[in-house]
């Protein structure tokens, strides 16, 4: 079979795009993300052979918020393995990523990892295993991906403290349930250090690529994760990666992959590639339109998903 020429099929789904109108709105809610250019779109597929396709602000930085999401579950499988799942379930949640309703009438378990409550609960086991926690994920993030100069922004952290009473809700709330086992401040410093990370396309394609080639980074060639919790992470993007609108993700694209209210998006297609979006308008949701639009045409051309 002979290699699909993604550059041509980037070049059509732009083609294609121009007649769409530019709708959704950038995150206001975190004030530093409300200085981002709405306009732009970049995006990046990167191959298990280490084929780079890419077009537009590919090389541009921007927050990739939840996205980071991903790192802190692989982090805590490795150190606490399947107990994560007393702690945090596997289930879409159905609601808005920073929803306290489903929490309190669920005795303070998180549906998932990817939404906030889940994410902060991950970021409480990591304060309970690592000696450092901060500095620890920090390397864990920068060897994982194969990119020594990852760093957190501390202007998106701090921006994200000022505004982040939901957050601090949410921990509260599962500290009274007993599900935060740390000191509320220092789980959300780490989990807003995590979500400040700056990104261009072309290294969340890298950094991510490994869930597309069976838990080993092709970069790096190292082994970040066993097959079989790659599987798991896959399965919980594939379900809990797009808050809740989950299902019109798997219906319209047929990927794994977990998006971020920065606009990003990244998608891993196993055994193929590893693509990232990034066009800052994001729907209700909280997921970007274009990015969206874009990996539903990449699966359609290709006729190809997991599905
Ligand atoms: N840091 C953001 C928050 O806590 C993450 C939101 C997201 O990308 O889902 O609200």
């Amino acid at each position: 079979m002979s290699a699909i020429d993604y550059q041509a099929i980037f070049n059509e789904i732009i083609n294609d795009l121009d007649e769409i109108d530019e709708v959704g709105e950038v995150a206001t809610y975190i004030p530093e993300l409300a200085n981002v250019d709405p306009n732009k779109l970049g995006m990046h597929l990167t191959t298990v052979t280490n084929q780079h396709f890419a077009y537009g602000d590919a090389d541009e930085a921007f927050s990739i918020q939840s996205i980071a999401k991903v790192w802190s579950l692989t982090l805590a499988l490795k150190h606490l393995g399947a107990d994560t799942w007393q702690r945090v379930g596997v289930e879409p949640s159905g609601t808005a990523f920073n929803s306290l309703v489903q929490l309190e009438y669920e005795m303070g378990i998180p549906r998932n990892p990817f939404i906030n409550a889940g994410a902060i609960v991950v970021c409480d086991i990591l304060v309970s295993c690592l000696k450092n926690p901060k500095e620890d994920l920090l390397d864990f993030i920068r060897t994982s991906s194969g990119i020594p100069s990852i760093e957190y922004c501390p202007v998106i952290a701090e921006s994200e403290v000022k505004t982040g009473h939901r957050n601090y809700a949410l921990a509260h709330m599962m500290k009274g349930f007993g599900n935060i086992h740390n000191d509320v401040d220092c789980v959300l410093d780490l989990y807003f250090s995590l979500c400040s990370i700056k990104l261009t396309c072309k290294q969340l394609a890298q950094a991510f690529l490994f869930l597309g080639a069976g838990g080993v980074n092709p970069a790096t060639q190292q082994q970040v994760i066993t097959p079989k919790r790659t599987k798991r992470i896959n399965s919980i993007m594939q379900m809990c990666g797009f808050y809740d609108e989950a299902g019109e993700f798997a219906f319209k694209v047929g990927l794994p992959g977990k998006s971020g209210v920065g606009g990003g998006i990244v998608a891993v297609h196993p055994g193929k590639y590893c693509i990232a979006v990034f066009s800052p308008r994001l729907n209700a949701s909280g997921n970007s339109v274009k990015a969206m639009k874009v990996l539903e045409a990449l699966t359609s051309k290709t006729e190809l998903s997991i599905f």
